[in-house]
């Protein structure tokens, strides 16, 4: 946890440099802690990144090892492109009433399912209008570059993959597919089973198992996969969420800003 991480800063750490499986090469801090042959408290040393470094490990580019899982629409992208596309191409009235209604009378499945129903253009065009009109958020590719982050989303691996091949960014990426139906799309669900926790389709249940890791996202379905990090980067609704739940979390707006507080 990022709190317990804070919490551990400060406090004395022993450790036998020799027993860690990490390169002591790649530990550079960790040698700083031995004084003799004895660790001494972090305190002492004037320095918190050295006790951070103990926790995290540190990759050669100093960069601390953390996990890094990154929602796509509304993160990534400047504008939700599941929102362009409905706004585009969609029923706007049926859009407007489900996300009044999400997480109220409709569950998030419900939402999902019953606005991209009201789709019905060829996917190609709609992949068109995608290719053209989607914005990627200041830092992206920086981000991308360093910390080589899992794209987890709730929206669709035939419209995110273009747009990072148009970005030229490779990626790993957890997502849904779409079956483009002539009579309305459908959503083939990665992962039909209900979130423990939430009981949603949420996307906590499909977290890679590292640890520490950090969360990076702005909407619904981020919610309860946010609380599951030690590190939560939040805007927009899902920041207002955590807000009025009284759940620490760092605010960004570009992820230039993600990348600097990684760093720090
Ligand atoms: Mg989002
Ligand atoms: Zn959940």
């Amino acid at each position: 946890m990022h709190r317990a991480l804070e919490g551990q800063v400060g406090e004395a750490v022993v450790v036998d440099v020799a027993d860690l499986t990490t390169a002591e090469v790649e530990l550079g801090a960790a040698r700083a802690v031995r004084h003799g042959d004895d660790a001494v408290p972090a305190t002492d040393l004037g320095d918190h990144t050295v006790t951070a470094s103990l926790h995290t490990c540190r990759s050669t580019t100093g960069v601390a090892a953390m996990r890094v899982v990154l929602d796509w629409d509304g993160t990534v992208t400047v504008r939700d492109s599941l929102w362009m596309l409905l706004d585009e191409f969609g029923d706007r009235e049926i859009f407007a009433q489900a996300e009044k209604d999400l997480g109220k009378t409709l569950s998030y499945r419900e939402v999902m399912e019953t606005e991209l129903a009201t789709i019905q253009v060829p996917f190609e065009e709609a992949l068109t209008f995608l290719l053209d009109a989607v914005v990627v958020r200041e830092g992206f590719h920086e981000l991308a570059a360093k910390h080589n982050p899992l794209i987890l989303s709730g929206g669709f691996h035939q419209t995110i993959e273009p747009l990072l091949a148009r970005e030229g960014v490779s990626l790993e990426v957890k997502a849904n597919r779409i079956d483009p139906r002539p009579d309305g799309w459908l959503i083939e669900w990665r992962d039909p089973e209900p979130c423990e926790v939430c009981g949603e389709l949420c996307k906590r249940r499909n977290l890679p198992a590292d640890r520490p890791m950090a969360y990076i996202g702005d909407g619904y379905s981020d919610r309860c996969a946010a609380l599951a990090a030690d590190r939560i980067f939040a805007r927009d609704a899902l920041a207002r969420h955590l807000e009025a739940e009284g759940v620490p979390f760092e605010r960004f707006d570009t992820l230039t800003e993600v990348v600097a507080a990684l760093a720090a």
